[in-house]
This record gives structure tokens, sequence and C-alpha cells, in this order.
């Protein structure tokens, strides 16, 4: 009550008080291993404005194991977390050097202006395995794919702008064949559209501002006179909450996930530029959609009478 100048509600502070004890016993009942006195007892430690050292602790990661512990007592107990973990995505063009900068993206927008692929060995290596679902639209020569990327509507798109999936899968491919890059990608090579444009630098500047003044000011590489290092990098997580595809509802009625914590939409890959139309997608109340049709697969959401029963 002191330490909060007395405004503090008093029973809720009596409750934590009284109460708190017991729930670290309880945690150390179900495995949590909190730090021990020399004769076995839980060590307790000063925090600022404390009477009497008071507080259980695991080193200064106290928290972690809390998590730990209660998740694994969770599991153990049965209980349905509502969470349906899908796939983690690995952005294909994740910066590789120097380490202070390592992960951070070059944007897709590199290869969609052009930007190509290269081992080693100066190879694009993306002609080299083509998944077949997607065959039928990607071009097999160079040549077709630059004219895709300066918009001719009758060429079909580079490999390089495959699903980022797959991208991510041939660069470690490459990599781990020993066709690396010397700090571990592939190369990333805009410059070579010089070929192509004229006055290709001032083009790349120009359509790619942030990743000419970002490649420049950490890592001092021009890009346009000089390929990239970039492999894969963490990117984003599609889905952990299961949610009605009409509701954004999840199972615990009263909790609706949007964005990219709500999965279902992007299934095991989730292509680029869909993100952030997603949780604005999602702000349109339920209640004006159109009812969903005939046959819609109802994922996942309560009963009927759970969701009226609590708004
Ligand atoms: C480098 C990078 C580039 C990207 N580029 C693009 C792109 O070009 N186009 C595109 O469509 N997508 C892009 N994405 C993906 C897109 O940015 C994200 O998927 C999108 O922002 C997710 O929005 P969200 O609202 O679901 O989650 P977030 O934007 O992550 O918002 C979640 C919010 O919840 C807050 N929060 C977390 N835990 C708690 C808590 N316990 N209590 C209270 N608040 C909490 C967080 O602080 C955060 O503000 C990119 C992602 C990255 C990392």
């Amino acid at each position: 009550m002191r330490g909060g100048q007395y405004i503090n509600v008093a029973r809720m502070a009596e409750f934590h008080a009284k109460e708190a004890p017991d729930r670290v016993r309880e945690l150390e009942a179900w495995g949590a291993v909190f730090d021990r006195t020399r004769d076995g007892k839980i060590l307790q430690r000063n925090f600022g404005g404390h009477k009497y050292p008071r507080l259980a602790h695991v080193g200064d990661r106290t928290g972690l194991e809390m998590i730990r512990t209660l998740q694994d007592h969770g599991i153990h107990g049965g209980i349905d977390f509502h969470r349906d973990m899908e796939f983690e995505q690995f952005h294909p063009t994740g910066m590789m050097w120097p380490p202070s900068v390592q992960g951070i993206l070059v944007t897709e927008g590199v290869r969609g202006e052009g930007g190509v692929l290269k081992n080693s060995e100066g190879r694009r290596f993306m002609f080299d395995d083509i998944p077949e679902n997607y065959r039928s639209s990607t071009s097999d020569s160079p040549e077709e794919g630059w004219r895709y990327v300066t918009d001719d509507k009758d060429a079909r798109r580079p490999p390089e702008l495959l699903t980022r999936d797959h991208v991510a899968r041939c660069i470690r491919r490459e990599v781990k064949a020993g066709r690396g890059s010397p700090h571990g990608g592939v190369f990333l090579d805009i410059a070579w559209i010089k070929e192509k444009v004229q006055n290709a630098p001032e083009h790349i500047k120009k359509k790619l501002p942030s990743m000419y003044h970002q490649l420049k000011q950490l890592t001092d590489i021009d890009i346009t006179t000089t390929p990239m290092e970039v492999g894969p990098t963490t990117h984003s997580i599609m889905g952990r909450v299961k949610v009605g595809a009409d509701t954004q509802m999840s199972n615990v009625p009263g909790l609706f996930a949007a964005g990219e914590v709500a999965a279902g939409l992007h299934g095991a890959n989730r292509l680029g530029g869909t993100s952030l139309s997603t949780p604005i997608r999602s702000r349109r109340p339920p209640a004006r959609r159109s009812p969903p049709s005939r046959g819609t697969p109802a994922r996942t959401g309560p009963s009927r009478s759970s969701r009226t029963s609590r708004t």
C-alpha cells in the first residue's frame, strides 16, 4: 500500500499478498524450478520498496520458467489451447552480411524489378527447379522473364518470382551444395539490368529508393553496381488462433482474432503483400457481411447459443 501511495485498492492488495505464496507453491508442484537457499527453501530476493525479500525467482528469467511450467501443466492436463500453429514463413531474401544486419529484408520488389538470383557459379539456379503446378505460368528463359518484369502481358513470370517457400528452399539447396555466397547465402543481382535499361543506376534508385539507401548505409554496397548477398530469414506466422472464416471468432466465446494471428487464410505459405490487407479486411463487422453460402465449411467457432450469450 505504501509503495502505491495508498491509492491502491486495499482488497486487491490483500488478496495478492495472501494468495500469491500459494500460487508460487503450486507452480513449484507443477515443475517450476525456483532458485534455492542453502537449506533447500525457495530463495526470495529484494526488489525496490519491499519490506522483506519476497521475490521468488529463477535467475533473471522467472517469467520464462512460469510460461514453460504453465504450458507443460496445461498440455498434460488436457487443456485445449485453441491455438492452431500453422506455418512460419521464411522470406527468401534477408541480408546476409555484415552480421549486425543479418536477416533485415531485401524486399521482393527487387526481384519484381528484374533482380535475379545467382549462385557462386553465376548460374540462375531458380530455372533448375520449377514446381509442376507453376510450370505453365513460369518463364523458361531469362529473356521471357525480363519481358514479364517489363510488363509484357504475354510473358510468363521469372522463376525468381515463385512463392517464398519455394525460393527459400532453392536458396538453401544451393548453399548446402557448396554453391553459396561467401557469407552463406546466394547473390541477388539487380545491377545486371544495365544490359537492358539506359541509365540503369538512376532507374534502380528511382524504383527501389529504400533498398538503395538500406544497402548503401548498412553495408556500403551500391546495388546499382554490385550484387547483394541474401538468404532465407524468418518473416511471419501464418496464424495461431483458429477462427471461423465468416466471423473471425475463435472457439473461445467472445474472442476474435484478425490479422497475422488468425489462422487459416494463408494455408502453408502466405503470398507477399497480403498481410497488411488482412487485418484491415477483418475490420468489417460480421453482421454487415452476406451470410455464408450453403456448404461453406464452418472450420471452427462456438455453437450458436454461446455466440449469442456474450458480446
Ligand atoms: C520486415 C517486414 C516487412 C513486411 N512487409 C510487408 C509488406 O510489404 N506487405 C504486407 O502485406 N505485409 C508485410 N509484412 C507483414 C505485415 O507487416 C504483418 O503481417 C502485419 O503487420 C500484421 O498485422 P497484425 O495487425 O496482424 O499484427 P501486428 O502488426 O504485429 O500487430 C500486433 C500488435 O499487438 C501488440 N501486442 C502484442 N502482444 C500484445 C499484448 N499481450 N497486449 C497488447 N498488445 C500486444 C503488438 O505490439 C502489435 O502492435 C511485413 C513484415 C515484416 C516483418
